[in-house]
């Protein structure tokens, strides 16, 4: 019989309470006792709701305090000497590496004072992991008590038997690095590292486990020959336990495995594989091809990372050709990935209109999917008749719903022509009648767009959506933080000025609000680092503008100030990766309804006499496709369009900005180039200057306001680290080029530490206004 299986659930639970739970023992609020009480409550909820929809095979070890691959870490006992020197509790040691920590001494116990380890995005998901990071002398131990073990045991006392889940040690290590000051090659631990995975291998073994998923997900990647490699010496350990161990699925997710199918064939002797057949469909007969003659297939048919319903249909057809090829005992339906990455359950989501609710499906609601394709696939349609049919009327409904299709928006797409995307004239051209309308001095300096959100601004907006205050009551509340923050700026003698974006919620749900085609929801938090959870709106048809979004503010900031105001816009890009997008139209035909929104957005700004305007990409970068080649060009090609034809309806005299949180350009230099946007910000005060050199190679001939100091720290950066850091900025970058500017927004920062950075910040540029 066809098996339904799920790679991982959501770990949050229904309310966030995880969240809630690890937040109030950081605080001090709970002790030790009630977290771990908290975690087990949700993961014994977990799995008894996966059992309940009838999912044959349930994960487990897929929970985790903070994030799972820090779990492995811990597992193995990765532990820096700068974390294990303080002789923490295991839990407290774990959070540490995860998040930092900062103590005073305390009853006779030392004060502790560490730094968490680098966190970096998994994949191209919008979730973080922590990042392993390896000694040259590096040593592999197993905890006491070994997590995965323990879960599964748990689970089975509850009377499940779950499928444990680990990180393979390939990925392990190849997502792993060489701690500062050390040079070891990951993957060169390898063998020290496998005797650990036999031993929890066969310890799940003896706990009753029948089989064990492991992840392999970098098989999606373009792999160094050596971690290529590394695959069949692995697998072949592994394999040899034989029945010592549990049955083994090699998971694999977020991307095809053509291009490394070859590892297949070392990996025969494993039970399945499973591969992600919502996002990469066309590898299918490949896989099927490089299978073993007795291998199962797990085919992900249920995504894993966006919240639409399962086209049943498709999914069927798709299992069906599986089974026909391998037979019904040879074919897992599973979800394309973890669950991780969609909210937990739709039934929380009291205020969506019924309509489009019946086009979305979370984890609850996917575990369902996934017991009726298998059942449909095993026993016969009849035997599901009746979800087939409302799944086929749901389909229907969206795809010819008014709210999916705008004839008026499809119709202006059509009409988009190539000197859309063109800026009159070129930058020298451009720039000069730049200057002669804003009259800027040397090393202009700006900020990039949000000024604190203090409380009272929380408060306020939640009053307002709460209908306690009226509308004008609101608006007179922003403008008058509108007028503080512009007297502020006076105060500072900055150039260019911001409105301080303090009727913003968040960057892409505000502009989200006021556009067609977005729904929001109020519970489907997704997990994106820690404890940190976000609540991305989802595109749901295609997009226009009612009605300018923000101009008012900007018109009126610039009414009450002497210096030139900035418009801020979050970016095609940014609104479309920060969003749950629709998965019936390719992203860039959504990319560039957003483009077009904004495009009339920035028109109108101009219009208003808004005569400098900030798009904002930070997005951009985590957009690109896993892997170099066709697919990440095409990409680059229509997000790079999207931003110009966004920006290009103003004329030469008006100046386009666009910002970025990261300055490691090496990989696509080209594209960002191409933006031909007149000054780009970008975060550089955490990064080697060194950086910047890609500008000075390419002959970037425009402006470029490399952050001069880190807004994620409260900690007041010198007037003479200022100093030193523009002067490093000059052995690249022309000083008629340069603008001087923080890494990125300042909302999250107190008014007090904001004022005395940004007063050292004008004093630095001064100096070297003087200078040259
Ligand atoms: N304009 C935004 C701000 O200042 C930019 C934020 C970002 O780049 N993430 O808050
Ligand atoms: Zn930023």
């Amino acid at each position: 019989m066809v098996q339904s299986s799920i790679l991982g659930f959501p770990r949050m639970g229904v309310n966030r309470d995880l969240k809630k739970a690890t937040e109030a023992f950081w605080a001090g609020k709970i002790p030790k006792e009630e977290l771990l009480s908290e975690g087990k409550r949700l993961r014994l909820e977990h799995w008894q709701l996966q059992k309940k929809a009838g999912v044959d095979i349930i994960p487990s070890n897929d929970f985790a305090f903070y994030d799972q691959v820090l779990d492995h870490i811990h597992l193995f006992g990765v532990v820096p000497e700068r974390y294990s020197k303080y002789n923490l509790s295991d839990l407290d040691e774990y959070f540490a590496m995860g998040r930092g920590l900062q103590r005073p001494e305390k009853d006779g116990e030392p004060a502790v004072d560490v730094p968490s380890l680098e966190m970096v995005k998994w994949f191209d998901s919008n979730y973080h992991y922590v990042k392993p990071t390896l000694q040259d002398n590096q040593t592999f131990k197993l905890s006491g008590t070994a997590k995965p073990v323990t879960e599964f045991k748990e689970a089975k006392d509850a009377g499940i038997l779950t499928r444990p889940v680990l990180l393979g040690p390939v990925s392990f290590l190849a997502l792993a690095k060489a701690d500062r000051g050390q040079s070891v090659d990951p993957i060169s631990l390898l063998d020290k590292l496998l005797p650990l995975y036999e031993d929890v291998l066969m310890q799940l073994k003896d706990a009753g486990a029948e089989s064990v998923q492991i992840d392999e997900p970098v098989l999606v990647f373009d792999l160094p020959t050596k971690v290529k490699n590394a695959f069949q010496p692995a697998y072949e350990k592994i394999g040899a336990l034989g029945s010592k161990a549990p049955k083994i699925v090699l998971a694999t997710y977020f991307g095809d495995i053509v291009h490394n199918i070859g590892v297949l064939d070392s990996l025969k002797g494993l039970y399945a594989i499973h591969v992600d057949l919502v996002r990469n469909p066309e590898q299918l007969d490949t896989v099927l091809g490089a299978l073993g003659p007795e291998q199962t297939l797990s085919a992900g048919v249920v995504d894993g990372r966006n919240i639409w319903k399962t086209n049943f249909q498709r999914a069927i057809e798709t299992v069906e050709t599986i089974v026909q090829k391998l037979g019904k005992d040879r074919v897992i339906v599973s979800s394309s990935s973890s669950l991780l990455h969609t909210p937990h359950t739709l039934a929380s989501e009291k205020k969506l209109d019924p309509e489009v609710k019946d086009w979305f499906s979370f984890a609850v609601e996917k575990a369902d999917e996934l017991v009726i394709i298998a059942k449909a696939v095993s026993e016969g349609p009849a035997a599901v008749r009746s979800a087939l049919e409302a799944n086929a009327k749901s389909m229907q409904a969206r795809a010819s719903s008014a709210r999916t299709n705008d004839p008026k928006v499809k119709d202006r797409q059509a009409k988009v022509t190539e000197d859309m995307h063109k800026r009159a004239s070129p930058f020298p051209t451009r720039i000069a009648q730049q200057q002669k309308r804003l009259n800027l001095p040397k090393f202009p300096t700006t900020t990039i767009g949000s000024f604190p959100q203090t409380k009272e601004i929380r408060i306020q907006r939640n009053k307002f959506v709460k209908n306690e205050i009226t509308a004008e009551e609101y608006e007179k509340f922003i403008e008058k933080e509108i007028q503080d923050v512009v007297r502020i700026q006076e105060e500072l003698d900055l150039d260019v000025f911001v409105h301080g974006e303090p009727e913003r919620n968040d960057m892409v749900q505000y502009f989200g609000e006021r556009l067609n085609g977005y729904e929001f929801t109020t519970h489907a938090w997704v997990q994106s680092y820690g404890s940190r959870c976000v609540r991305p709106p989802i595109i749901v048809g295609d997009i226009s503008r009612p009605a300018p979004m923000s101009v008012k503010e900007s018109k009126y900031a610039a009414s009450i100030s002497k210096k030139p105001m900035k418009g801020m816009l979050t970016g095609p890009i940014t609104c479309l990766r920060w969003s749950f997008p629709r998965d019936d139209v390719h992203q860039s035909v959504q990319a560039q309804q957003l483009a077009l929104a904004l495009r009339d957005e920035v028109v109108d700004l101009e219009a208003a006499g808004i005569y400098v305007i900030q798009v904002d990409e930070p997005a951009l970068r985590e957009g690109l496709p896993l892997r170099a080649g066709k697919e990440r060009e095409r990409y680059l090609q229509w997000a790079v369009n999207s931003f110009r034809l966004s920006t290009a309806g103003v004329e030469d005299g008006t100046q386009i900005h666009s910002h970025f949180c990261y300055s490691e350009f090496q990989d696509f230099f080209y594209a960002i180039a191409a933006l031909d946007a007149d000054v780009l910000s970008i975060e550089n005060s955490k990064s080697d200057a060194k950086l910047l050199k890609v500008f000075v190679d390419e002959a970037y001939p425009r402006h470029i306001g490399p952050g001069v100091y880190d807004i994620h720290s409260p900690r007041v950066p010198s007037e003479q680290e200022i100093k030193d850091r523009i002067q490093e900025m000059l052995q690249y970058l022309k000083p008629d080029q340069l603008w001087i500017d923080p890494d990125c927004g300042l909302k999250t920062r107190q008014w007090s530490e904001t004022k005395a950075a940004l007063t050292n910040m004008v004093n630095a540029a001064k100096y070297f206004r003087s200078k040259y």
